[in-house]
């Protein structure tokens, strides 16, 4: 039932989904940072946590 190729791309997906699934935010102003900013794009703090963003799933 497996297609090599098939489960390949669904990899992939899966991983650049996951990615975008993550980034961070600034304690200081709020501001949303991409996963590799290592300071705020904003107000230039270092100060950031990662935030998980959850999937749009709707009850
Ligand atoms: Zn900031």
């Amino acid at each position: 039932m497996s297609d090599p190729f098939f489960e390949l791309m669904v990899d992939g997906r899966t991983l650049a989904q996951r990615y975008r699934l993550y980034y961070k935010i600034c304690r200081e102003c709020g501001a949303r940072n991409s996963p590799a900013a290592d300071k705020c794009r904003k107000c230039k703090s270092k100060n950031l946590r990662w935030k998980k963003r959850t999937l749009g799933i709707k009850k």
